[in-house]
């Protein structure tokens, strides 16, 4: 997928500058001694992300989703390619370098309390980040902010003195938000941030997570393998597939998304009705992912696509604008 391209689409959606590009950036780690290939987690992937804008990142278990989203945050470095956050090449920046943007690039994580630190009171936990970034004059200032934060996420101040063990799964993820939130950062992956919950409680994180972006302006890539969650979030979608991000398509549309792997994702999403829950009981698509340290030659999709070609064992196919889609494969 070329800048040229994803501008095109871009430029539909708004004069807003990105807060985020992506360039043709992998993300590749070697085995012990050097001497296999290494596994190619993330293998060119190309995207920009506006300000305040949402980006679904969807693809099964495997397919580098969170390795591509701590890729961008420089929790690893990047192999080869560019990031840049705000126009600024983040790229290669040194643990030193990074610290400016530490409170404006957040995470949001699966399982909340595992994520929270046990030894640590909630008050504690929202502190550091505010402390870290030398946000808010003194303690008192921050503990003040603490607490306006535990409020907006439906928490008592009263939390702020006791431990994550203390709170269900949904309380947790709450205040897993709140530490994100609490530095006001402009860009937040949420890595399956409903996935652990139960289903009465994720719609609430979701709308927890929506009110703050009106609030706030920050944009999210918000990774799932569930596309019934992103059609309720996502200004776009981007489908990942063995390091690759294979279509780039509006929220809205995703029903009508044009490649084969992410029709096989679509028929993988629960239907309410009986009748077209049977209809869907069948594999999302063939076999096994390949593994990523020796793809597929072509079309790393091919050994699994129902609609292969010739072609596609040969040739790895271009991406194409096709409406406001962007595709990457033959058939198009
Ligand atoms: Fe299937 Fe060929 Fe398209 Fe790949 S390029 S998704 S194998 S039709």
């Amino acid at each position: 997928m070329t800048a040229l391209e994803e501008g095109a689409l871009l430029r539909e959606s708004g004069p807003s500058p990105a807060i985020l590009s992506v360039e043709n950036l992998k993300q590749y780690f070697y085995r012990k001694g050097g001497r296999a290939a290494p596994v190619k987690a993330v293998d060119g992937v190309s995207f920009s992300l506006l300000h305040g804008e949402t980006l679904g990142l969807v693809g099964e278990s495997g397919c580098g989703k969170s390795t591509l989203a701590r890729s961008i945050l420089r929790i690893y470095t990047p192999t080869d390619g560019r990031v840049l956050f705000e126009g600024s090449d983040i790229t290669r920046l040194s643990r030193r370098g990074m610290r400016p943007y530490r409170k404006k690039m957040q995470m949001i994580f699966q399982d909340p309390l595992s994520s929270l630190d046990p030894r640590m009171t909630v008050g504690e936990i929202l502190l550091e980040p505010l402390a870290g970034n030398r946000i808010g004059g003194s303690r008192a200032e921050r503990l003040l902010r603490a607490g306006e934060i535990l409020g907006q996420v439906g928490l008592s101040r009263d939390a702020l003195g006791r431990y994550p063990k203390e709170f269900s799964g949904g309380q947790c993820q709450r205040i897993g938000v709140a530490r994100a939130l609490i530095t006001k950062p402009g860009l937040v992956v949420c890595d399956e941030p409903v996935s652990a919950l139960d289903l009465s409680i994720r719609s609430q994180i979701v709308n927890l997570l929506l009110d703050f972006q009106r609030e706030l302006g920050c944009a999210y890539i918000f990774i799932t393998h569930d596309l019934s969650v992103l059609r309720s979030v996502s200004g776009r979608v981007a489908v990942m597939y063995l390091g690759r991000i294979v279509e780039l398509c509006p929220g809205a549309e995703i029903s009508a998304a044009l490649h084969p792997y992410t029709q096989t994702l679509l028929e993988a999403v629960p239907a309410r009705n009986p009748r077209l829950a049977r209809q869907k009981n069948r594999p999302p698509a063939t076999g096994e992912v390949p593994d990523p340290a020796s793809p597929p030659e072509g079309c790393r999709f091919h050994p699994r696509c129902r609609r292969a070609m010739p072609v596609c064992k040969k040739t790895p196919p271009e991406t194409r604008a096709i409406g406001r889609n962007l595709v990457c494969c033959h058939l198009y």
